[in-house]
C-alpha cells in the first residue's frame, strides 16, 4: 500500500502539487487523471524519488519513502515507467529486459522467461532491436523491463500515449490482468482518462495540483461535472 498525505512539491515558484492525499492499495489499479499540467507527472516523480517533496509525507508498507533514494525506492520494490516509455532503441528486446534484472537480485533467465510468457510477443521478438517496434510493443517492453525485478508497485505513466484506440485497449486489459494476478500497487497516470476508467478500481482527479476527487472510479466516470470540467469527456 502507498499512503500519500499532504504532499507538496514546487518547481521553483511552480507548486506542482498541494496538500495532495491518497492511497492505493495492492489488487487495485488506481488511476490519476487530469488535463495537462495537473501534476501527474510531478506525483510519480515524487513517489520514485525524482523530485524533492516540500513538505507532506509517502509511505509504502512501513517505510517513509521520503528522503530516500531513487536506487533505494527501486530495491524496496517501487517500479516507474515514465512516459516516453524508457526504452533503448539501439538495445534488442533482451537486452532492455536485461537491464531491468540488473538492480535485482532475480534469476535473469527465469525473469527473462517468465516476462516472454506474460508478454508472448516479446518473446517472439526477443532478439530484435526496439526501434523496430510498434508503440504496443515498446510499452509492453517497457512494462515487462519493470516487472522482471518483481516489484510490488508499477507506477505507469501515460502508457497509452500515442497508441491506437485498439492497441491502447488492449494495453489496459493487460494492465488489469497483471495488476489483480500479481497483487500489484498500480498507479496509472492517463490523460486518456476514458480508457483509464474502463480498468481502475480508485480514480483520482487532479486539477493545478490539486486533488478535485477521489473516488471508485465508476463515480468518477459517471459524475458529469467531473467528466465535464476536468476530464475533457464531454457527453
Ligand atoms: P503533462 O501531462 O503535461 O505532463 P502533468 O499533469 O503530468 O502534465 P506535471 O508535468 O507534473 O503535470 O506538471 C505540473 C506543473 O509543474 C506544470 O505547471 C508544469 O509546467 C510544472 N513543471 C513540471 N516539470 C517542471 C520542471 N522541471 N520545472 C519547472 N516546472 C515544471
Amino acid at each position: 500500500m502507498i499512503r500519500i498525505e499532504n504532499l507538496c512539491v514546487n518547481y521553483g515558484a511552480v507548486r506542482a502539487l498541494r496538500d495532495v492525499s491518497l492511497e492505493a492499495s495492492p489488487g487495485r489499479v488506481t488511476a490519476v487523471l487530469g488535463a495537462n499540467g495537473a501534476g501527474k507527472t510531478t506525483l510519480l516523480r515524487a513517489i520514485s524519488g525524482l523530485v524533492k517533496p516540500k513538505s507532506g509525507s509517502i509511505v509504502f508498507g512501513e517505510h517513509s519513502l521520503i528522503d530516500v533514494t531513487t536506487e533505494n525506492i527501486a530495491r524496496l520494490g517501487v517500479a516507474h515507467v515514465p512516459e516516453g516509455r524508457g526504452v533503448i532503441g539501439e538495445l534488442t528486446v533482451e537486452e532492455n529486459l536485461r537491464l531491468g534484472a540488473l538492480a535485482s537480485k532475480v534469476n535473469i533467465s527465469e525473469g527473462l522467461e517468465a516476462q516472454y510468457a506474460q508478454f508472448p510477443a516479446l518473446g517472439d521478438r526477443r532478439k530484435k532491436y526496439c526501434a523496430t517496434l510498434s508503440g504496443g510493443e515498446r510499452q509492453m517492453l517497457a512494462m515487462a523491463r519493470a516487472l522482471i525485478a518483481q516489484p510490488e508497485v508499477l507506477l505507469l505513466d501515460e502508457p497509452s500515449l500515442g497508441l491506437a484506440p485498439q492497441v491502447t485497449s488492449e494495453l489496459m486489459k493487460s494492465i488489469l490482468r497483471l495488476c489483480e494476478s500479481k497483487n500489484l500497487t498500480v498507479i496509472l497516470v492517463e490523460q486518456n482518462a476514458k480508457s483509464a476508467l474502463r480498468i481502475a478500481h480508485t480514480a483520482v482527479v487532479l486539477h493545478l495540483g490539486t486533488v478535485v476527487a477521489s473516488d471508485d472510479a465508476d463515480k468518477v466516470a459517471s459524475d458529469d461535472d467531473l467528466r465535464r470540467y476536468y476530464l475533457g469527456l464531454v457527453q
